[in-house]
C-alpha cells in the first residue's frame, strides 16, 4: 500500500491591512526587505564582489573529508526510533527531517513519520556554469537515489545553492510525488522542473498549509494512519536571483525561513514536535571594523519565537559570513546564528550552510569554531546547538 499525501488551507494567515511592508508593489510581485537591519548593497559593494571576491575566497584543505566527515544516514526509521524526531545533514542547507510517528486515536501506529526535505541540492556545482569555484568540496550524505521516501520538499529561494533544478527535477520525476513548497514568485520555477500544478504551493511570510499523509499502519493490517503537519512560510533577510537581469529593480521572488510543526490527535497527551528551518538569511548590517554589537538586528526571529516558541530543532546556517561589509546582511555569522537561537526560543539546533560549496572569505574550518566560541558568549548550554558530520542522523525524545 502506497502513501497518499493532501495539501489543505491551514491555520489562518496573519491579517495584513493594505500590502505587507515586505511587498514592493501592489500586487505582492515584487519584494524587499522591510527590516531597519537591511542595507542595500552599494556601488563599492558590488565593485568588491564583481573584481575582488573571487581573488579573496579559500582553497579546500586537502584533507577535507576528515576535517569535516561524511557517514553514510542511518535514518533510523524504525523500532523506538520511529516515535523520535529526526534529522539528518545531507550537506550545506540540505536536511532530510523525519517527524516523529505518532499513534492515531484507535492506537495505530504509522510505520513512518512524515518527512520534509530542505533545500535539496546533490549537484556537484551551484551555479549554472560548472566553474572550478563553485563546485562541491564536500560529497553530499548519499546519492538522490538513496533517499528514503519524501511527503513535502521545501524550497528557502531560488539562489542556486538552495533550489537546484537538476535535483528538483529528479524529485518531481519520482514516481510518487512529494509536494513542494517555496516562497512567493517562485511557481513557474517548479512547474519548469516538472512538478504538477496540484504538487506546488506558493506561499507568502505568514502563510501555512496542512500536510495529511496517509502512512500504511505499522501492524500490517489494511489500515493507514495519518501523520500531520502545518508548514508555514515565516520571513527572514535575504535576496534572489539567479540572472544579472534579476538585479534589476525589487525582486521577483521571495525568500524565506519555514516552521513546521506536527499537529496531533485531539487528547493526545503529547506535546506537538516544532522544526524551524533558517534557509538563508542575515541578522544585520555591518560594515568592516564596525561594532557589530551596535546597531538593528532583524526583528523577524523574535517575532518567530513569539509565535511558535519554543522551537524543538532548529537549522541554522552557520558560513559564509565574511567579509562583513558585503555578507552581513544576507548571511548569519555563528555569532548572529546564536542571536537567532535565542531569539526563535529554540531548545536544539543544528548547524548547516557552511563545509560545501566555498562562497565567501573566511576560512573553511572556522564556523564551527566560531560557534562554539559564540554560544559560550550568549550563554548556550554546551551541546544545544551543534555541528554534526555530513549525513549524521541526530534523534530527540
Ligand atoms: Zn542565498
Amino acid at each position: 500500500m502506497s502513501t497518499s499525501i493532501r495539501v489543505i488551507e491551514a491555520v489562518k494567515s496573519v491579517n495584513v491591512q493594505g500590502s505587507p511592508a515586505h511587498w514592493a508593489n501592489e500586487q505582492g510581485t515584487r519584494f524587499k526587505n522591510p527590516w531597519t537591519s537591511w542595507r542595500e548593497h552599494d556601488w563599492r559593494d558590488m565593485y568588491y564582489i564583481l573584481f575582488k571576491h573571487n581573488r579573496l575566497t579559500p582553497k579546500a584543505p586537502e584533507n577535507m573529508s576528515t576535517l569535516l566527515p561524511t557517514r553514510k544516514p542511518t535514518w533510523n526509521h524504525e523500532g523506538d526510533d520511529a516515535q523520535k524526531l529526526k534529522a539528518t545533514w545531507i550537506g550545506h542547507a540540505s536536511f532530510f527531517v523525519e517527524l516523529p510517528a505518532r499513534a492515531n486515536t484507535e492506537g495505530r501506529v504509522p510505520k513512518r513519520g512524515a518527512r520534509i526535505l530542505f533545500d535539496p541540492i546533490f549537484s556537484t556545482h551551484c551555479a549554472p556554469i560548472k566553474l572550478a569555484g563553485t563546485a562541491r568540496i564536500t560529497p553530499p550524505a548519499c546519492a538522490l537515489e538513496e533517499l528514503p521516501e519524501v511527503d513535502a520538499v521545501v524550497i528557502s529561494h531560488n539562489h542556486y545553492d538552495h533550489l537546484d533544478r537538476p535535483t528538483l527535477t529528479k524529485l518531481a520525476a519520482l514516481p510518487r510525488k512529494p509536494h513542494f513548497f517555496a516562497p512567493l514568485g517562485n511557481l513557474a520555477q517548479l512547474m519548469s522542473v516538472g512538478v504538477p500544478q496540484d504538487n506546488c504551493h506558493v506561499l507568502d511570510w505568514w502563510q501555512s498549509r496542512r500536510v495529511e499523509v496517509d502512512i500504511p499502519s505499522q501492524d500490517g493490517s489494511d489500515k493507514t494512519v495519518p501523520a500531520v503537519f502545518d508548514l508555514t512560510c515565516t520571513p527572514n533577510q535575504h535576496g534572489e536571483g539567479r540572472t544579472p537581469m534579476d538585479r534589476m529593480g525589487y525582486p521577483k521572488s521571495l525568500w524565506a525561513s519555514w516552521v513546521a510543526r506536527e499537529v496531533l490527535p485531539d487528547l493526545s497527551s503529547t506535546s506537538p514536535k516544532t522544526v524551524y528551518f533558517a534557509g538563508d538569511t542575515g541578522y544585520r548590517a555591518v560594515l568592516d571594523e564596525q561594532n557589530e554589537d551596535e546597531g538593528p538586528v532583524c526583528e523577524a526571529f523574535k517575532q518567530i519565537g513569539e509565535k511558535f516558541g519554543p522551537i524543538d530543532l532548529a537549522l541554522l546556517p552557520i558560513g559564509a559570513y565574511a567579509p562583513r561589509r558585503f555578507m552581513s546582511t544576507v548571511h548569519c555569522s555563528p555569532k548572529d546564528s546564536a542571536l537567532v537561537f535565542k531569539d526563535i526560543k529554540a531548545k536544539r539546533a543544528i548547524a548547516m550552510h557552511w563545509g560545501a560549496f566555498i562562497l565567501t572569505t573566511e576560512p573553511i574550518m572556522e564556523p564551527p569554531k566560531k560557534l562554539k566560541e559564540a554560544c559560550e558568549e550568549v550563554g548556550i548550554e554546551e551541546g544545544a546547538f551543534i555541528c554534526t558530520d555530513i549525513g549524521q542522523t541526530m534523534l530527540y525524545d
